[in-house]
């Protein structure tokens, strides 16, 4: 039995594209090993976002190389952002980056993943090559075409990840999607609703709606409207991950809070507080503009949750700039915020035109002064919540503990003699940490539960 080791780093739009590449491996007769160790294909989808995540695929390279000694017909992989061609030859990489790996049988972009049967038969042994020669044939001219006609196998039935879109137009300098992944296709609303109504069919209860610049969508209110309809058939919740704040109308705003199933929670990526910064980061839009979305969002869901995305030492960011970040931070008060330091991508713009000169110290700690800010600010907002009842998803169980998100995104936790996954449970707040809140189940499943304001 051959048996596949398939890891995903990064963004949710890389686990669900590997729900993809599962379902074309299980296709190819491919079954999930438990270790890199027991398996006869490893594959690593790739992210590239930050120094750390491409120096993780180096170092497991590394540790997969002796793999080949016990086991002759091991092959390995590289797709996601890492990767900008799909190539069947170790010699062949166009990245230099990746030439450098020495264990590397062959890349696959991810919009080519339908063609992992001809790489695989290209780049393996003979008998091997037999069997997937034939297994190739199962994979349909529309899946080469386009990989979203693949139908995934998805990680959980309760909890759901739909593809909207692929690649991105907005080239921001230290973003290496635009070159990876290509311009932004959107999938036609046709096929997402066929997917969003057969999984809803399945016994799914939320769904996360995934794309670069998920809001560039054309028409996503609409979208939204239309998968906000299978509320009826026992969907409860909808999300969207990650929005551009300047694709934000005020449709979209409108939608989230009129529509039973959308979450009041948003994440508005700003990485800046800064215009100078903004400006060479190529984000198009000013800390004013950003600020106004915040208070148009608040204005008409006094609820919502905000989170961020934040980049620190950026080329050229000096204390003064820092600081206008953090004093907005301090202003806008983000309920989460996701922090990096800056390192060059090989390959964006940032990477070859501006200089890296803020020093690693200084980047450490501008990210410990927002790091310690975000933790204020984040235990006071947790704080209000004591005393409330929410809704948790219940996502795992373990040790006799239920873990789940509530309406807000906020991580809970709470007790239970058995599991709950699955579930959607009203629980009642009784303390507050930092990073998550605890509750205590309530059993009054018919008591409607209020969604409560606290901003
Ligand atoms: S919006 Fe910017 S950061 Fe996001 S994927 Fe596009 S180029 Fe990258």
């Amino acid at each position: 039995m051959k048996k596949f080791y398939l890891r995903t780093f990064g963004c949710q739009m890389n686990y669900s594209d590997s729900e993809r590449i599962k379902a074309v491996l299980e296709r190819l007769g491919y079954h999930a090993a438990n270790s890199p160790a027991s398996a006869d294909l490893i594959m690593l989808n790739t992210c590239s976002v930050r120094q750390h995540a491409e120096d993780r695929i180096f170092g497991l390279m590394l540790k997969y190389e002796p793999l080949r000694r016990k086991n002759k017909r091991l092959l390995i992989g590289l797709t996601g952002c890492m990767v900008r061609k799909t190539s069947s030859r170790a010699d062949d990489f166009k990245d230099k980056i990746l030439r450098r790996i020495r264990p590397l049988d062959f890349t696959i972009r991810i919009e080519e993943i339908a063609k992992l049967p001809e790489i695989l038969g290209a780049v393996s042994g003979r008998a091997v090559r037999k069997t997937i020669t034939s297994a190739r044939q199962k994979i349909q001219p529309r899946e080469l075409k386009n990989y979203f006609h693949i139908t995934p196998k998805y990680t959980s039935r309760f909890q759901v990840f739909i593809p909207i879109s692929t690649g991105c137009d907005k080239f921001c300098s230290y973003c290496i999607v635009p070159f990876s992944r290509g311009r932004e296709t959107n999938r036609p609303m046709k096929d997402i609703l066929k997917e969003a109504r057969a999984v809803v069919k399945n016994g799914c209860k939320e769904i996360t709606l995934v794309g670069q610049t998920v809001n560039s969508y054309k028409n996503f209110p609409k979208l939204l409207v239309e998968i906000d309809k299978l509320n009826k058939f026992g969907l409860e919740r909808v999300r969207f991950t990650s929005p551009y704040p300047l694709d934000v109308t005020d449709d979209l705003i409108k939608a989230i809070a009129r529509l039973k199933t959308l979450i009041p929670y948003i994440h508005l990526p700003i990485q800046s507080g800064d215009n100078e910064v903004l400006k060479r980061m190529n984000r198009k839009y000013t800390v004013q503009q950003y600020e106004n979305i915040v208070r148009r969002i608040r204005a008409r869901i006094p609820n919502c949750a905000i989170s961020t995305d934040i980049i620190v030492g950026f080329p050229g960011e000096t204390r003064e700039q820092f600081m206008n970040t953090y004093n907005l931070f301090k202003k806008i008060k983000w309920d989460m915020a996701y922090l990096a330091q800056y390192s060059p991508r090989p390959g964006t713009l940032s990477a070859k035109m501006l200089k890296d000169n803020v020093p690693q110290k200084e980047k450490k700690q501008r990210w410990n002064m927002l790091n310690n800010l975000l933790r204020r600010v984040s235990l006071s907002k947790h704080k209000k919540f004591v005393g409330r009842k929410v809704r948790v998803l219940v996502e795992s169980y373990k040790n006799g503990l239920n873990m789940g998100r509530s309406e807000h995104f906020k991580i809970i936790q709470f007790k239970s003699k058995k599991s709950l996954v699955g579930k959607i449970v009203p629980v009642k707040i009784v303390k507050a940490y930092e990073w998550i809140l605890q509750g205590k189940v309530l059993t009054d499943n018919n008591n409607p539960v209020k969604i409560y304001s606290y901003n």
